[in-house]
């Protein structure tokens, strides 16, 4: 890095330390040509992709809509708001390493199915009969009733 002072591209780190809760790393600098020392602030730049809708519209990725889409496939679901939250990071952290700068909302779908398959059989379904459009409504009603009958509780079934 270059030094702000008088340019020279020789510095060294002078002393390195975590901070904002270990989000950040705070480097002082000194320049080996002037002296002078100076503060670099290091942060992991995780930037979420934009989502390109089905109409092929672009909108900025929204965890609160990934949010209000998990919470309402599982309301009157015997599962926590810690695996709510649990399940939207994960599905962040894939996103974001992936790399991508745009994602189809379809691949966004797939994996909060991925998610609620883990969670919670009935959610999941009814998350899946909305995002798929399922013609059938009986079929999915069927299916619907099966897995509540044979509910598992919390936990039990974590076949991955
Ligand atoms: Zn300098």
């Amino acid at each position: 890095m270059h030094c702000p002072f008088c340019g020279a591209d020789d510095t060294r780190v002078v002393d390195s330390r975590l901070v904002a809760g270990g989000d950040q790393i705070r480097r002082r600098r000194e320049c080996a040509t002037c002296r002078e020392r100076f503060t670099t602030f290091e942060v992991a730049e995780l930037l979420m992709p934009r989502v390109i809708k089905r109409d092929d519209s672009r909108e900025p990725f929204d965890e609160n809509k990934l949010r209000a889409g998990l919470q309402r496939s599982l309301e009157k679901r015997p599962v926590g708001v810690e695996a709510v939250e649990a399940a939207i990071s994960a599905i962040k952290r894939e996103l974001q390493s992936a790399g991508e700068r745009e994602v189809p909302s379809r691949v966004i779908g797939e994996k909060v199915m991925a998610q609620l398959r883990g969670l919670d059989d009935v959610a999941f379904v009814r998350f899946a009969s909305v995002y798929r459009r399922f013609q059938d409504l009986s079929e999915f009603r069927a299916e619907l009733d099966r897995l509540e009958r044979e509910s598992a509780p919390p936990g039990a079934g974590a076949d991955d």
